[in-house]
């Protein structure tokens, strides 16, 4: 039988790794899991620990499948950066320590002897809700990755966007207010520091340090209590009439709608897509978000812009990854 051409294989590989969780799924070229696996990274094992993780996992990820080696195209990896997509090194990574400069694409391809892909972690999950999720068929694309901290992933013409060296689409460095609270990344006022989950449990924190009480939280200075605590129940503190927590929710969706209008200013991309634990709030996160945009943006950019909350969940990193191996739909499955 003659070999199969990558457009005829019908899986690829996507790997989510990140410095709590190392994801590996198996997906089909219409975006559907056929198997995954989930397991700690582990990370503080060290580099060559962590790489015989991602290297076991993906075995094993193959094994429960059943699926050939032979209907495999390859394997993408969704990965903290910075890094360098071209050569598939990264750089370097503050989740990972030891990483530096590490050439894993290169020591996928040896051990599975198959085309590998390395990508940044949130390009890959824009480049997930692109192929499979809410931005199908959208070729000019901005999304935002609203987690601990923020990411992004931006698609020009069906591309995503790399910038010079790779270090496009760092959303949630933008700064939004020169006065504002330091960022983990050293400089002052960046978005993440107000619309990240860390930004807006610090700006609480610091609040309740400052002697303003809150209605529903009680925790004082309990550092530990108020990390633990969920978005959910901020959110819903301040749909209650806390003052304190009102506050801080709406400096951070302002803040997050004040990054959005400049986005839609400079590129007037046709869809932003969030993605992340605060897009749970659903309407109550995106009707005050879109209010914000449409007061700053330019008419005639915002007036089709469509603001929406990502389809793929938890998954749009994996499965970005796997698609970062074909062009959507252009296969046999
Ligand atoms: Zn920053």
């Amino acid at each position: 039988m003659a070999e199969k051409k990558g457009v005829e294989k019908k899986y690829s590989i996507g790997v989510d790794l990140g410095g709590t969780n190392i994801v590996s799924a198996i997906v089909n070229c219409q975006g559907k899991i056929v198997n995954s696996l989930k397991v700690p990274t582990l990370a503080e094992r060290g580099k060559e620990a962590t790489i015989k993780r991602i290297i076991e996992t993906i075995h094993e990820n193959i094994i429960q499948s059943t699926i050939a080696l032979d209907d495999i195209i390859g394997i993408g990896i969704g990965a903290p950066g910075p890094l360098d997509v071209k050569r598939g090194i990264i750089n370097f990574a503050p989740n990972l320590p030891g990483w530096i400069d590490v050439p894993l694409k290169k020591k996928l391809e040896n051990e599975f002897n198959m085309k590998v892909v390395l990508e940044n972690d949130a390009n890959a999950a824009a480049w997930g809700e692109r192929c499979f999720g809410a931005g199908q068929g959208v070729n000019n694309l901005v999304c935002f990755t609203l987690g601990t901290g923020i990411g992004g992933g931006i698609i020009i013409d069906g591309k995503i966007y790399h910038g010079n060296n790779y270090g496009a689409a760092e959303l949630g460095h933008m700064t939004v207010n020169k006065d504002g609270p330091r960022c983990n990344c050293g400089n002052y006022g960046c978005l993440e520091a107000y619309s990240s989950a860390t930004g807006i449990k610090n700006r609480i924190k610091n609040r309740i340090k400052e002697g303003i009480k809150s209605k529903f939280l009680n925790f004082d200075n309990d550092d530990e209590l108020l990390q633990s605590l969920r978005l959910k129940s901020i959110f819903e503190s301040a749909r209650k009439g806390d003052k304190l927590t009102k506050g801080v929710v709406e400096e951070a969706i302002s803040y997050l709608g004040i990054a959005i209008a400049n986005i839609a200013n400079i590129l007037n991309p046709e869809m932003v897509v969030l993605v992340g634990g605060i897009t749970n709030e659903g309407n109550k996160l995106l009707i005050p978000l879109r209010r914000e945009v449409k007061k700053r943006a330019f008419y005639s950019n915002c007036k089709s812009l469509k603001i929406v909350i990502g389809k793929l969940g938890g998954n749009a990193g994996v499965l970005g990854a796997a698609a970062l191996l074909w062009i959507p739909n252009n296969c046999s499955c």
